[in-house]
Formats: structure tokens, sequence, C-alpha cells
């Protein structure tokens, strides 16, 4: 074993002997497991040994532009020469100020405040908070309002109330007793329709009965918390035309606020700025996160409305006051990169660029879907799962010891590229940046990847 070997090997003893790795089985993760990121460039990530990867999966759906990127790089340099950490409890600093108003200059229409976190669990944290307490102590609000909506398949975070809001078993189950109760509306799953309907002949059942459900706890809900267009953590799962923007009008009709968590689906993802564009719809209040920084750093940003921010505006000792701040909330580094992602977007005319490449995406995944056990293949501009199964005609699942999934990420790290699956679904949501040329070289390791693993 030469030097660096044995640099290598202690570094991968010493992590697994002193982190404890998140949504990670650590019985079962073992040092080939373990791959040690060294570096990255653009679309790529190189590891210790010098092995370049696609980044397939934009290092958890986080970077936009790619590694390295030079005016964001510069842009965090430059602003360290400044200052790395000011508050903003009470003091103000430029990049916090002029970050805020570039968001506030793309965002969908009526949404007019920015309020700063940094992670996408304390964005949607904070967005029910809001609106709780809105419909507290606002003139337009209820006080009986107390509850909110969700959907089944929601992923809104790992924090508590976007834990209550969250509507997966595998990651929720366990805290149920710690969690509020929340109205939960069946979202669309097509592929496997809650209501057992089929395209074509689909009744939207999903709709008639968030309607109905609507219907029956308007009187009592401060909310509905939906992730526009595509539930991401779900499985890709996409939602059909149409829906996001009914269930914006049903919100509308009940009195309901609507929460946007746009915190995976933002950025370009979809092949718009945000994904509440494709359907016209602007939310009451927007929770952003993951691809803000451009990937870079931790931060997050609640929007809201003019009529919900003048619901907490009183005498101090009216006891109006939003009482909520994460230390580091607004980090003038994290706003720097923010900045400069948002300038990037905007001279690389990066969305107008977009559409070729999603089109692109969408021929390189034509031969995956003719795999004998892919049960769907589902896209919404670079964002796409890809569902294995043991069976196509029955839709019947894996065994989950089998741990098909994780084959096919491990047999795709062999072929130089990067991915996560969600339990059998495999993602692909490279970074906007990717070439068509790395497009195609995505889609073939991930054709060749299932292949191995589950056969033609
Ligand atoms: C990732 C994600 C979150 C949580 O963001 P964190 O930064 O991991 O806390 C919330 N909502 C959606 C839709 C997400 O995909």
């Amino acid at each position: 074993m030469n030097g660096q070997e044995e640099k290598k090997r202690q570094l991968v003893a010493d992590g697994l002997k002193s982190i404890w790795f998140p949504f990670t089985q650590m019985q079962e993760f073992t040092p080939d497991d373990v791959l040690i990121i060294a570096e990255g460039k653009g679309v790529f990530l190189r590891d210790v040994d010098g092995r370049d990867y696609i980044d397939g999966v934009s290092s958890l759906w986080t970077n936009v532009h790619g590694h390295r990127k030079e005016q964001i790089d510069r842009a965090i340099r430059e602003q360290l020469n400044r200052v790395a950490h000011s508050t903003l409890l009470g003091l103000a600093h430029e990049p916090a100020i002029v970050c805020a108003r570039k968001l506030l200059e793309i965002v969908p229409k009526g949404l007019t405040r920015v309020f700063y976190s940094e992670s996408g669990s304390t964005a949607v944290e904070i967005a029910l908070k809001m609106a709780f307490q809105y419909q507290q102590q606002a003139a337009g609000g209820d006080p009986r309002k107390i509850r909110f909506m969700s959907l089944t398949n929601a992923y809104h975070g790992d924090t508590l109330g976007s834990v209550s809001a969250g509507g997966i078993d595998l990651f929720h189950a366990t805290y149920r007793e710690l969690l509020f109760p929340t109205v939960k509306a069946a979202a669309p799953y097509c592929y496997r329709c809650p209501f057992g309907a089929s395209y074509p002949g689909c009744r939207f059942d999903c709709l008639s009965q968030l309607e109905n459900l609507l219907a029956a706890h308007a009187h009592e809900l401060a909310a509905l918390i939906i992730e526009p267009l595509v539930q991401g953590a779900a499985g890709i799962l996409v939602q059909p035309p149409g829906y996001l923007k009914r269930v914006r009008e049903l919100c509308t009709r009940y009195g309901v606020l609507m929460i946007a968590d746009e915190v995976a689906v933002g950025f370009g993802k979809t092949g718009r700025m945000f994904a509440c564009e494709h359907e016209d719809v602007a939310p009451d209040i927007l929770a952003l996160g993951k691809g803000l920084s451009g990937g870079y750093l931790p931060l997050a940003a609640t929007v809201a409305t003019e009529e919900i921010y003048k619901g907490f505006l009183a005498r101090f000792d009216e006891f109006k006051t939003f009482f909520h701040g994460h230390t580091y909330t607004g980090n003038p580094l994290a706003c720097a990169a923010a900045i400069a992602n948002l300038d990037v977007f905007a001279e690389e005319r990066v969305i107008e660029g977009s559409g070729e490449k999603i089109e692109r995406l969408t021929q390189g995944l034509t031969p995956i879907a003719s795999l004998n056990h892919v049960g769907e293949v589902r896209q919404r501009g670079f964002m796409v799962g890809i569902e294995l199964v043991a069976d196509r005609e029955t839709k019947a699942l894996y065994p989950p010891a089998e741990r098909i999934g994780h084959k096919v990420i491990l047999e795709a790290r062999k072929r130089g590229l990067i991915i996560r699956p969600l339990g059998d679904v495999i993602v692909l949501m490279p970074p906007l940046c990717i070439t068509t040329e790395e497009i195609d070289r995505l889609c073939e390791i991930t054709y060749e990847s299932i292949r191995a693993v589950a056969g033609e």
C-alpha cells in the first residue's frame, strides 16, 4: 500500500468512527460505501483517488451552475475580504439587502417580503409559523384557523413542524406521537393512483377529494402546504397539468392560505425559474432553499405577501412581532453566493437555454423506459425519477432488503456517475449547466447500471 492509499484508508476509517451520517443505516455503511470527494469543477466531482464522476443529483439537488463557478467563487471571496458574518437581528448588511431585492424581482407576483434562514426545513417551519400567527392576530385572519392541510407523500424537511406536514411514512411515522396532526389530501401519484383510476379516464378524484376536505375543514385551516408540480423526496412524483392551478383556485375560494414549498423545484429545476410559473400561480408564502445559493452555502428564504407581512405590524407591546430568527440568518457569505447565482441566471440566460437540454434528457431516457424492470420514468425539466419494479405487469415492488436502488447507484459509481436513489426510484437531477454530451453520458451510465443490476 502506498502513502496515498494508506492516507485514504485512514480517512475512511476515521470517518466511519467519528461521523453519524445523515439518512444512513450505519450498521450497513461499509468502507466500500464511503466515497471521499476532494474537489469539483462544473458538473464533475473528483474523489481523493483522482477519479471523476458526473454529479448526477447536483449534490443533493442544490447545485445549479456547476462547481467552482467563477462568478460565485469570486463573490464569496470578495465578501470574505469584508466580513464573514454579522447578524440580521437588529443590524443589516449589503449582501442580505441586495439579495432580497433581486429575489423579489423574480418571485411570483404579490410576494414582497423575504425572511431568511439556513435550510429548507427552517424555511418551511417559518412559513407554517407565519401562517399560523397571521391567522391568530391579523385583521384579515381568523384565530380559529389553527390547522394545516398537506398532501400524502409530501416532504417538507426534517424538523418537527415540517415533519408534521410531511407524508412519507418511512421517514415520518416513527415521530407520530410528537407531531401535530394535519388534514391530509391524497396527492396525485398517477402510476399508482390512490383512487384506482388510470389514464385515460382519470376523473381527477384527487382534486375532488381535496376540494371536499377544504370545504369540510376551511373554517379551521390556516394554510395548505404543497410542493408545486413535483413531489421530490416521494420519488419525483409529477403532478398532472392543471393540478397546481386548481389547488390555488380552491385555496382562494375557501379562504385558506397557500404555502408553496419550492425548496426542491425552485431555481430552474423544472425548466422555469419557479415551478409555480408553469401554471401562473402565486402562493401566499413561498419557501426556498437548496438552489438559492447556487448550491454553495446554506441559505433559505421564506417569502410572504404584503398582506401577511402587515398582519404582524403593531406597537411592540401589542406583541405581534414574529419572534423567530436563527443565529446565522442571512449570512453575508451565503447571500453573496446567492446574488452571484441570480446574476449568472440572468447573464447566461440559463432558463432560456435549458429547453434544449431538457429535450435531450427526455431522449436519453427513452431507452431506459423500455428496460424490463423499469415501471415508470417520470420527468419534469431536470428532475427525473425512474421507478424500478420487480414486475412490470403487476407493478410489484422489490423486497426492501434487496436494496435494488442502492445496488444501481453503486454500479453507476463504478461507471463515473454519482446518484442517490429514493428507495427503488433512481433519481437524476443534474445541475442546469450540464451539456448535451454530458446528458447523453448521464443517461447511458444510468441505463447500463440498471441493466447490470436488474437485467434487460
Ligand atoms: C430538501 C427539501 C426540504 C428540506 O430542506 P433542508 O435544507 O434539507 O432542510 C424541504 N422541502 C423540500 C420540498 C425539499 O426537497
